[in-house]
């Protein structure tokens, strides 16, 4: 085929382009819309979802794996050990780990998920509740009261597989 002079291309191409691009934009109209208006209409997210963590602070026994294997850096701990009554009579007192600080701060954590499956007790749990920007990034730290406001959210847990260990959870 005999090649066209530049300008005489240029000139064809041109509305070729054109053509194509608003043929893939009528496309596009047609399609039905993948987004939602957020926030007036807001989407079921999967129960499952990793959307915050909340903590059961009856179960941490503050032994700060969630902290250290945390990539981000993002948990704080800070406890003290207490004397508590013996169990049994004549037993011996009991040293017990009080929790005084426990906050995650969403303004860093990437939510690996690796806290709530270090955890050997049970005490952090996945919520799907997303609705918690802030204007201030500082205010995306929770402290452990906000965090076990969370827990009103987490959805019923599945039963247990046949055989599998009950959870630990803390001594009383
Ligand atoms: S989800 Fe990951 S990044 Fe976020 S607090 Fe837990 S371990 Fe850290
Ligand atoms: S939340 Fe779990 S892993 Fe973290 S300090 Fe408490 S008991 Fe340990």
């Amino acid at each position: 085929m005999p090649e066209l002079p530049e300008n005489v291309e240029r000139a064809v191409n041109i509305p070729l382009g054109l053509a194509k691009g608003l043929k893939a934009t009528f496309m596009t109209m047609l399609k039905p819309a993948v987004t939602v208006q957020y926030p007036r209409v807001k989407e079921t997210v999967a129960p499952r979802a990793r959307g915050v963590i909340s903590l059961v602070e009856d179960n941490c026994t503050v032994c700060m794996l969630c902290a250290r294997q945390c990539p981000d850096w993002c948990i704080y701990i800070e406890g003290h050990k207490d004397k508590e009554p013996p169990r049994r009579e004549g037993g011996k007192p009991r040293t017990v780990s009080k929790l005084d600080r426990f906050d995650i701060d969403y303004g860093l954590c990437m939510y690996c998920g690796i806290c709530v499956e270090v955890c050997p007790f049970d005490a952090l749990h996945w919520s799907p509740e997303f609705e918690y920007s802030e204007p201030s990034i500082a205010d995306l730290l929770h402290d452990k009261t906000r965090l076990g406001q969370w827990e009103q959210t987490v959805p019923e847990q599945p039963g247990l597989e046949a055989g599998a260990d009950a959870p630990k959870g803390k001594k009383k």
